[in-house]
C-alpha cells in the first residue's frame, strides 16, 4: 500500500515550484507511474493549472459548427468524413451564411464565446472562390456578433490563404498534429503528410496568428508515442492544445479500436500540463461519449477548457448541462463554495 508520493511525483512538483515545463525524462517515468499513485499526478497537474493559467479564472468554452460535410479525399482513419470510409453522416457543401450567423448567435447567447468555423477536406492553399466566402463568413460574424470570438479549423493552408485569414482576424486557428509527428502516416492518414500540416502551423505563426493544435488518444498508439506528441506541440509554439479521446464511429477504420484505459489518459492529460504549464488545454471529443461518468476526473487532471454543444459528425452534451458542470468545477479552484 502506498502512503507516500512517489518519488516521480515528487520529482514533478519543481513544475509547480517554478513553472518551468516538465523535461523529457521524468514525462516518460511518469508515464509508466502505477495506478495507485496516478490521481497524485492528477491533484499535481490541476495545481499547476491553477497556479499558472493566464489571468482569466474561468474554464475556457468553445464550440464549432461543421459549415461543410463529407466527402473528403483523405483517409483520416478516425473521421467518419472520409470519402475512404463508409459512415452514415449527413454531407453538405458550404453552408449560407445566414445559418452560420444563427448558429452562432445562440451560441453566444448560451454565453460560449469561441465560436469555430470547420470545413471537412484537406484545405485551402489558395483563395479560392470558396475560400472568399469563407473571408466573408468571418467578416460578417464580426460585423454583426462583435462579442464573439470566430475560430476556424479549415485544413492544410497555403501562404496567401494563412495571411488572408490573418487579416480577417481569427481568434486561433485549429490544426492538430493527431500523434506523434513520426507515426501521423501509419496511424491517422497517408494522402497527406504531416509535414504539410505542421507547415501550416508554422506559417499561421508567421502571421501571428493564435493557433490550437493538439492530438488525438487511442487511435493505435503507445503511451510512449503520446508523450512524443506532447512534446512536438511544444516546439510549435501553440497556444491552445486540444486533447481529443477516440470516438469510434461505425464505418471508419477505426470503429473497432479498443478503448484506452482510463487511468492512461488520465496520465496523458497531467502530463500534457506538466510539459505546457500555462497553455490552455481542451478536453475536445470524447468528453461525455466516451469518458462519460470519468468527464470530471479528466478535467480535474490539468485540463482548463473543453468542447461544449456538439461535434463535427457526434452529438455532444447541452451547453446548459455544461454551464452547471463548470459550477461544479469550480468548487475545486481555491474558492469557498
Ligand atoms: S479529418 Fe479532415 S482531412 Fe481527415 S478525412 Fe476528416 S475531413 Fe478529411
Amino acid at each position: 500500500m502506498t502512503d507516500a508520493l512517489h518519488q516521480d511525483v515528487i520529482d514533478a512538483y519543481r513544475v509547480l515550484h517554478t513553472g518551468e515545463p516538465l523535461d523529457r525524462e521524468t514525462a516518460f517515468r511518469l508515464a509508466c507511474l502505477p495506478g495507485d499513485a496516478v490521481l497524485d499526478l492528477a491533484s499535481l497537474a490541476h495545481k499547476v493549472m491553477l497556479r499558472y493559467r493566464d489571468g482569466s479564472a474561468a474554464i475556457h468554452a468553445c464550440s464549432i459548427m461543421n459549415v461543410k460535410s463529407g466527402e473528403c479525399g483523405e483517409n483520416c482513419r478516425f473521421c467518419a468524413q472520409s470519402r475512404h470510409n463508409s459512415a452514415a453522416i449527413d454531407v453538405y457543401d458550404l453552408a449560407g451564411e445566414d445559418a452560420v450567423l444563427r448558429q452562432a448567435a445562440e451560441t453566444l447567447e448560451q454565453g460560449v464565446a469561441h465560436f469555430g468555423i470547420v470545413t471537412s477536406g484537406y484545405g485551402y492553399r489558395k483563395v479560392t472562390a470558396e475560400f472568399r466566402r469563407i473571408l466573408s463568413m468571418i467578416d460578417r460574424l464580426h460585423h454583426e456578433l462583435p462579442g464573439l470570438n470566430v475560430c476556424a479549423s479549415l485544413g492544410v493552408l497555403g501562404e496567401e490563404t494563412a495571411e488572408a485569414l490573418a487579416s480577417h482576424g481569427i481568434a486561433h486557428y485549429n490544426i492538430n498534429i493527431q500523434v506523434d509527428p513520426s507515426r501521423y502516416g501509419e496511424l491517422i492518414a497517408d494522402t497527406h503528410s504531416i509535414d504539410e500540416r505542421i507547415a501550416t502551423v508554422r506559417l499561421l505563426r508567421k502571421h501571428h496568428v493564435s493557433v490550437c493544435c493538439g492530438g488525438i488518444i487511442g487511435v493505435g498508439e503507445s503511451m510512449h508515442e503520446r508523450i512524443a506528441m506532447i512534446f512536438a506541440l511544444a516546439e510549435l509554439d501553440v497556444a491552445v492544445i486540444p486533447l481529443n479521446v477516440l470516438v469510434p464511429i461505425e464505418g471508419t477504420t477505426l470503429e473497432a479500436a479498443p478503448a484506452t484505459g482510463l487511468a492512461d489518459i488520465v496520465r496523458t492529460f497531467a502530463i500534457c500540463r506538466l510539459v505546457h504549464p500555462r497553455k490552455i488545454i481542451k478536453f475536445a471529443a470524447g468528453r461525455e461519449t466516451v469518458m462519460k461518468d470519468f468527464q470530471g476526473l479528466l478535467m480535474l487532471s490539468g485540463a482548463n477548457g473543453f468542447l461544449t454543444g456538439g461535434y463535427l459528425t457526434t452529438r455532444g452534451r447541452d451547453v446548459a448541462a455544461d454551464r452547471a458542470f463548470i459550477g461544479q468545477l469550480a468548487q475545486f479552484s481555491g474558492g469557498v463554495s
